[in-house]
């Protein structure tokens, strides 16, 4: 096989629209006649209906990955399969995937010249690289930030979790189920300015116990 295909990673802060942009691609995709294939982490046994669904109303259909799929076999099989062949595969929520998954989507890049491109988060809400997204920086062929902008005009960096009062959380699981309402985007400064109000607020409540 001949065709050369790219691994992709776009990522940004959550609310930046990626879904959105996963889902207006899928749509040009089909305005010009090209196969492709949408593909999503299940991180939610409640989950059942697979499709990928943004806040602006579109959807289309998703395969799920699991966390022990082999994404290699999967998609060999799929395109061993003529009448199966895709072009594109476009994957959301790309930073829950395993180290093992995202070198197994970069040799099927390399074995059937197919584009992936991944749309997902660079870190969690402690600021650290998820393991899906550090494995995409160390191998995607094209890497490119999908920019949102914090309440104070600067880039938003950081995946707040907060609580229901709005102050800032430090401890607790990298993954936490929940409405986008238990995270908030910031930049870096406003992320270290509310951690350190929401510090001072944590220990005023602590005196008055
Ligand atoms: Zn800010």
């Amino acid at each position: 096989m001949n065709r050369v295909g790219k691994l992709y990673f776009k990522y940004g802060t959550m609310g930046s629209a990626k879904t959105a942009m996963l889902l207006t691609q899928a749509y040009n995709f089909e305005e010009r006649g090209m196969k492709y294939l949408c593909m999503k982490p299940i991180i939610d046994d409640r989950e059942n209906d697979n499709v990928i669904r943004s806040r602006i109303g579109i959807e289309r259909k998703c395969s799920w990955i699991y966390p022990d799929s082999d994404l290699y076999a999967m998609l060999k099989q799929m395109f061993e399969n003529s009448q199966n062949v895709k072009d594109w595969i476009l994957i959301d929520e790309c930073q829950f995937l395993s180290t093992l998954q995202i070198d197994q989507l970069a040799r099927i890049v390399d074995d059937y010249g197919v584009n992936v491109v991944c749309y997902g988060l660079r870190t969690d809400f402690q600021s650290h690289a998820f393991e899906g997204s550090k494995r995409l920086f160390e191998l995607a062929d094209t890497i490119e930030e999908i920019k949102s902008t914090c309440s104070c005009g600067r880039k938003t960096i950081i995946n707040a979790r907060i609580d229901s009062t709005g102050n800032i959380v430090t401890d607790g699981d990298q993954v936490e189920i929940g409405g986008d309402d238990k995270y908030v985007s910031l930049c870096r400064r406003c992320w270290r300015n509310r951690s350190i109000e929401s510090t001072q607020r944590g220990a005023i409540k602590f005196e008055d116990e």
